[in-house]
């Protein structure tokens, strides 16, 4: 069972590439931008505390995400699958849509946009230690800065996320340098970093993404 962080600017290509990989290498793929989406769409109590910090392109707090991963960590296997996941199990084993679902080893996770700041780096580690897991490696998605922009640019063009606006952009390009990127040094001074360069095409980035993970998953 492995923890892997797929670490990236926004506009890195994160969600795209750790979607890929979960469905490659059968990881459970924790989001934290989606899980607080989901919270969001629901109405719930945390969705109504986040929605307009997530609409301005702020980090929400640390509690609170670190709380989600807590949580996603907490429940069994089955329910940190996704629909689509639990339709894949299910044809696979050929089983009904009530019929329950077996219920699988300890999986390994990608996760994807988390952490976010050193503080969660920090109450990460205290969590693992709590759960007995441990960090297995950060793989950091390096694009350059000007890629970036025309990337999230042409996203918000299709996009129908209420923070991909221009000015929302921009903003949670500052937050990501000042609070995100020191992540980065956190890992590195560690050694558990690993740095792959996502300036090309999905495919190609996703090329060298399965290398690595290849490597990491069976050692
Ligand atoms: P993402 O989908 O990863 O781009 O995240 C969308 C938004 O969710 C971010 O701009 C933040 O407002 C919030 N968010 C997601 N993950 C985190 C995190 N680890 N820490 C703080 N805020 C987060």
């Amino acid at each position: 069972m492995k923890n892997i962080i797929l670490f990236g600017a926004p506009g890195a290509g994160k969600g795209t590439q750790a979607t890929l990989l979960a469905e490659k290498f059968d990881l459970i793929h924790l989001s934290t931008g989606e899980m607080l989406r989901n919270e969001v769409a629901q109405g719930t109590p945390l969705g109504l505390r986040v929605k307009d910090i997530m609409n301005r392109g702020d980090l929400v707090g640390d509690d609170i995400v670190v709380g989600l991963i807590a949580k996603a960590l907490d429940s069994g296997r089955n329910e940190l699958l996704d629909e689509w996941d639990q339709l894949r199990l299910r044809r696979a084993c050929g089983l009904g849509p009530d019929d329950p679902l077996p219920e699988k080893p300890q999986p390994s996770i990608i996760y994807d946009g988390f952490p976010r700041t050193v503080q969660q780096c920090q109450m990460l580690e205290f969590l693992f230690q709590k759960k007995q897991r441990k960090l297995d490696a950060v793989i950091s998605i390096d694009v350059p800065q000007e890629e970036l922009v025309r990337r999230i640019h042409e996203r918000a063009m299709v996009s129908n996320r209420s923070d991909d606006t221009e000015e929302v952009i921009r903003h949670r390009l500052e937050e990501y340098e000042a609070k995100t990127r020191p992540v980065l040094d956190y890992y590195k001074v560690s050694g558990r970093l690993i740095s792959v360069d996502g300036s090309g095409e999905i495919s190609e980035t996703n090329t060298r993404l399965c290398q690595v993970l290849q490597y990491m998953l069976t050692r």
